[in-house]
């Protein structure tokens, strides 16, 4: 049997210039390598970082036993029960100026939009009716008073029996308990990337620390949690992926979420490549295998740069999808990334389409919360 760091020290060998002949012999080796590993991941629910860079090293098309393994998984924990989150995109205000994002405080290019305390307590009330389990709060991080919101979830708390997830980026830990206490189910706070240099060079003025301390803070809070990544940030690498997933680990999430970075024409990072399906497949697929229980969304931006995107990662690992619930007026300008699907379309619209999409998969909605399966 041939051990881990055997498997290691043949990747070094591999970035050796071989000859053709060399290169297929090692190809078919690589090729037992990858089923050891991934049978291990299957099976421990942990690889070691160099053998993460491996299989993150190799091309999607040698990799289909990863995705049928991480299919897998997710069937024995989650049967065929696809989880619906439905999003209101309440405000594209923001302080922060991350580099890859549209709605960055220097973009004088958009119309900034806040929706009232009213209207997103209608929104969420209809995301309801039409059957929705969750209801996410979404914005760019606006100085949106705390206590409205606070007024905001204990008016959704009562008038539905939705979980509420909050995605609003960094808040003073005050607020993070405000919040909670008001009956915040989760919230959702993506580290982005684990790399501290490339944090530092992405998120001017925002604090790699401060990102890890608030994720902790709202576990302990009794939040569930939620982070996850850009797939393909310029200046990634497999190294930095596989750092991601040991970190996804370390702080034991409730939610994963990682799409694809798609350049924005109005921001430092409009010349980039963005990142890859295949990419994005292969993290995702290797989240499932070291963290079977945790819920991962077939993301909105997989679904933008390939229209398949979001039944690829629904088949390789993935049981949550997030629809747009936000009023068809206000979608447009909620620009983080451009060509986002789903723009014109309203939330009814949404929900069947998803529902659809899911079903022809073989899979159906379900109809409870989707709690952590770890509370
Ligand atoms: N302001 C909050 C929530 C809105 S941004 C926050 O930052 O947490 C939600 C997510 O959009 C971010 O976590 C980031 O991962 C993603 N995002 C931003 N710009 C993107 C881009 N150009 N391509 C892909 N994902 C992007
Ligand atoms: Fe603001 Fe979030 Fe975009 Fe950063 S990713 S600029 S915090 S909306």
């Amino acid at each position: 049997m041939i051990e881990s760091t055997e498997i290691v020290e043949k990747m070094t060998y591999n970035l050796i210039d071989l000859n053709r002949k060399d290169y297929l012999k090692n190809n078919n080796l690589n090729k037992n390598d990858i089923k050891k590993l991934v049978d291990k991941a299957y099976e421990t629910q942990n690889l070691a970082e160099k053998e993460l860079m491996f299989l993150l090293e190799q091309p999607l098309r040698h990799l289909g036993y990863l995705l049928k393994k991480a299919d897998q998984k997710r069937e024995e924990v989650f049967s065929d029960e696809v989880h619906l989150r439905a999003i209101i995109e309440f405000s594209n205000y923001c302080r922060q100026n991350c580099y890859y994002c549209g709605l960055r405080k220097d973009n004088q290019n958009i119309e900034r939009y806040q929706l009232k305390k009213e209207e997103i307590i209608e929104s969420a009330e209809s995301a309801a009716k039409i059957g929705y389990k969750t209801v996410v709060l979404q914005s760019g991080e606006d100085e949106y008073p705390a206590q409205e919101i606070a007024e905001i979830i204990k008016e959704i708390k009562k008038r539905t029996s939705m979980a509420v997830t909050l995605s609003l980026g960094e808040r003073d830990f005050g607020a993070y308990k405000l919040w909670r206490e008001a009956g915040a189910d989760r919230y959702l706070l993506k580290h982005e990337t684990a790399d501290k240099k490339l944090y530092y060079k992405y998120h001017p003025g925002m604090s790699f620390e401060n990102r890890i301390e608030s994720l902790k803070y709202l576990k302990n809070l009794g939040y569930q949690i939620g982070s996850g990544v850009i797939i393909g940030l310029p200046g990634q690498t497999k190294k930095i992926l596989a750092e991601d997933l040991l970190l996804l680990k370390e702080l034991d999430i409730d939610m994963m979420g990682a799409g694809p970075f798609i350049p924005h024409q109005q921001t430092p990072l409009k010349d980039f490549r963005r990142g890859t399906v295949e990419m994005t497949l292969k993290f995702n697929s290797l989240c499932r295998l070291l963290m079977p229980l945790v819920h991962i969304p077939a993301t909105t931006a997989l679904g933008t740069i390939d229209v398949q995107g979001r039944q690829k990662a629904l088949k390789a690992g993935a049981n949550v999808v997030m629809p747009n619930v936000t009023a068809s007026s206000y979608r447009e300008k909620y620009q983080i990334y451009p060509d986002k699907i789903c723009i014109s379309e309203d939330a009814g619209d949404c929900r069947q389409c998803i529902g659809s999409i899911i079903n022809s998969l073989g899979r159906y909605v379900s109809q409870n919360a989707g709690h952590s399966l770890k509370i």
